[in-house]
């Protein structure tokens, strides 16, 4: 089963063409990372997905339907950003669950939900703290757990670990890995870190300037790159 399907998408803002013929798919359960140059549309094309933008033409679909006219909130899929906005006067407990007070989920389905992410992301000690007690990587973690505790199908990372030191970056790397095998839930990924994209990619999507320009597996892409710029980011040493 195919978790998203685009077909053909372009996106322009005023005459400035950002994405074109976007064509792409993500299975169900498959890791997929984008990489490319700062600029290259990666945040606009998970915008598209998302819904919070709307493609200038082309298709979205998601689990089969085709979703452009979709408002964001019932696509099934849930974005975790670099910059993780937590409410500064909430709990991790309440921003995790506010997502899902907002739907008007039943009190008790919401503290089963936070609960369970809270475990998983190993932040039962803080779980009624505030994000000023927090380091930056829990207050990731917190943004992780917003978006879980939805149960999206499909997850959208936009380069969720950029503001973290190396052993951050490293570690929190790891705990994304674990959760996409507990979950199995489709993961779209926006990184331009090598390391990230070799270790966490099924399949790797190379972006530049709008247009698709490689698709296929780490190794593949590593062994074979099509290009200079392809290899430039992935490839094996010349
Ligand atoms: P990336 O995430 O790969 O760095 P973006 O998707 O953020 O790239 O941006 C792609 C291009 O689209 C950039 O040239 C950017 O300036 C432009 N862009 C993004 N959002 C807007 C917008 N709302 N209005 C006008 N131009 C935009
Ligand atoms: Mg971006």
């Amino acid at each position: 089963m195919t978790a998203l399907t685009l077909s053909n998408i372009h996106k322009s803002f005023g005459k400035v063409e950002v994405l074109s013929d976007v064509s792409l798919t993500v299975e169900e359960g498959e890791f997929v990372v984008f990489v490319g140059p700062s600029g290259c549309g990666k945040s606009t094309l998970l915008r598209v997905i998302a819904g919070l933008e709307d493609a200038t033409s082309g298709t979205v679909e998601i689990g089969g339907e085709i979703v452009n006219s979709t408002p964001p909130a019932k696509r099934g899929i849930a974005m975790v950003f670099q910059s993780y906005a937590l409410y500064p006067h909430l709990t991790v407990r309440d921003n995790m669950g506010l997502g899902l007070k907002q739907e008007k989920q039943p009190k008790s389905v919401i503290k089963e939900r936070v609960d369970a992410a809270v475990q998983m992301l190993d932040l039962a000690s803080y779980a009624d703290r505030h994000p000023s007690d927090l380091s930056g990587g829990q207050r990731q973690r917190v943004a992780i757990g917003r978006a879980i505790v939805r149960q999206p199908k499909l997850f959208l990372f936009d380069e969720p670990l950029s503001n973290l030191d190396a052993a951050l970056r490293m570690n929190t790397r790891i705990e994304i890995a674990a959760l996409h095998r507990k979950l199995s839930a489709s993961m779209i990924y926006v990184t331009h870190d090598q390391t990230e994209a070799m270790t966490l990619a099924d399949k790797i999507v190379v972006l530049r300037d709008g247009r698709v320009e490689q698709v296929g597996s780490p190794m593949e892409l590593y062994n074979n790159p099509a290009n200079r710029f392809v290899a430039g980011f992935l490839g094996a040493p010349a």
